[in-house]
């Protein structure tokens, strides 16, 4: 079996060393537990906080994902017609609010990925 590619690793939430398990326990439409993260990978075993606190930096990736999604849907919002600037926040804060489940996490999965120091391990990532 080929091994996962690491976009489809981050995209997927899959641990950094082996790419096969995965970060966060729950499926992130279990709107209570969305934000439950394994403390080890269930695969390779790797430990999947580095250092206590380690994720308040996923906060700037946050942040940069929001940005970014601002512009996306304004510049959309922009092309689709006239609107008053009520619609501008309203539906930007809608959607914003909509998706602050998956900001959280791929915040912090790109943050592992990025700055968690684990390296790739094409060994570990067969299917066990
Ligand atoms: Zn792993």
């Amino acid at each position: 079996m080929q091994a996962r590619n690491y976009l489809t690793a981050l995209v997927l939430g899959k641990c950094p060393r082996c790419r096969e398990g995965n970060i966060f326990t729950y499926p992130v439409n279990r709107i209570g537990k969305f934000n439950v993260m394994n403390k080890t990978c269930p695969h390779c075993g790797v430990r999947l906080e580095p250092e206590p606190g380690f994720y308040q930096g996923a906060m700037y990736v946050g942040y940069g994902f929001t940005v970014a999604f601002l512009v996306f849907i304004s510049a959309i919002l922009y092309l689709l017609g006239d609107f008053s600037e009520w619609v501008y926040i309203g539906v930007t804060i809608g959607v914003l609010i909509l998706f602050a489940p998956l900001n959280y996490r791929w915040s912090r999965i790109v943050y592992l990925h990025l700055f968690g120091g684990i390296k790739y391990n094409p060994r570990l990532s067969q299917p066990k």
